[in-house]
């Protein structure tokens, strides 16, 4: 998606997405294409299913992440325990981080501090930045889940020591379907971005290659 983005850096974010979902949906519906006509001819081997299966996997996953964007926002608002959003979200990549050799290292500053906010959404932000910080360590390491509370606002900070970003790609993060990954889908920071600012927060990343990530979300307590 790359070479979109570049040439499409004047278009409005609307535009940046539809080019972005035209060109990331037709390649696996080529893909399927080709399988289908192969299937008319008879020529379709078993093999090729899982193929198949996977690409309308890929359409589906792209789906179901814009269709996150496409709901109202910040629809429920609710006193939501931050701490166990958080611990919620560390349970739930649990497995996938213990599977990559991966420890996650909790710190609460306050283990029950209510803040509201769409939960559901704010879950997601959460996934959406975890899951980046191990899909970031394929050599296994550990990553810091921190939680502090100062006077205005609250701050929640991921810290990895995966592979790092280059410098020049950091402000790129965020823009629909930025990805640097074989199969990602570039989505999960945009909508990130969309929701913490939806609620008045800041998102922030600071990267050094080699070293790790870290990704800070500051939300303010009181609503404004
Ligand atoms: P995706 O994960 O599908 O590629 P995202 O929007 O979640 O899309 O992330 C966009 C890009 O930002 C990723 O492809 C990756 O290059 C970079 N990135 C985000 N978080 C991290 C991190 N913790 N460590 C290294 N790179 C990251
Ligand atoms: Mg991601």
């Amino acid at each position: 998606a790359e070479e979109i983005l570049l040439h499409s850096e004047k278009l409005t974010l609307a535009g940046q997405l539809a080019a972005g979902i035209a060109h990331e949906i037709r390649n696996p519906l080529t893909a399927i294409k080709g399988f289908f006509q192969l299937m008319q001819s008879g020529m379709m081997k078993a093999a090729y299913y899982n193929v198949v299966d996977e690409e309308f996997g890929r359409i589906e996953m792209i789906i179901n992440e814009l269709l996150v964007l496409a709901k109202p926002q910040a629809a429920s608002f609710a006193n939501q325990d931050i701490a166990a959003l958080l611990e919620h979200t560390a349970t739930l990549l649990e497995t996938q981080a213990i599977l990559n050799n991966i420890q996650l290292n909790r710190s609460y500053q306050h283990a029950s501090f209510m803040l509201a906010c769409d939960g559901n959404q704010m879950k997601q932000v959460f996934i959406n930045v975890l899951k980046n910080a191990l899909e970031a360590m394929p050599d296994g390491g550990e990553i810091d889940i921190g939680l502090t509370v100062q006077r205005d606002n609250i701050c929640i900070r991921f810290q990895d020591q995966g592979c790092g970003i280059p410098k020049d790609k950091v402000k790129r993060i965020g823009q629909p379907f930025f990805s640097l990954k074989e199969k990602g889908t570039g989505l999960g920071m945009m909508l990130s971005f969309k929701i913490i600012e939806n609620h008045g927060g800041v998102l922030s990343i600071d990267s050094e290659i080699g070293k790790g990530t870290l990704v800070e979300i500051s939300l303010p307590i009181q609503r404004r």
